[in-house]
């Protein structure tokens, strides 16, 4: 089975739905008084593999890639 090994926050155990899928709610960061809202493709050093597999990253990723490709149409939702 092939899923993401990459560390993104959005394969994070601290990782909650804030603006899916590009934005993310991190509760470490949360807990820590810092800004939760963070990009689901950002990770930081305190990365913890999540143990639910979610679709957060790579719905992030064709995200991305949809407005890579079609900027002109990336503000229709
Ligand atoms: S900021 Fe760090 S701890 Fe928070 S979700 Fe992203 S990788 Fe995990
Ligand atoms: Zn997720």
């Amino acid at each position: 089975m092939k899923t993401e090994k990459e560390k993104h926050c959005g394969n994070c155990s601290y990782h909650d739905v804030y603006h899916y899928p590009d934005k993310i709610f991190c509760v470490y960061r949360y807990l820590k008084g810092e800004n939760p809202i963070v990009d689901t493709l950002w990770h930081c050093e305190n990365w913890t593999p999540e143990t639910q597999p979610c679709f957060c990253v790579q719905d992030a990723k064709n995200n991305a890639k949809n407005i890579q490709e079609n900027p002109k149409h990336s503000s229709t939702a």
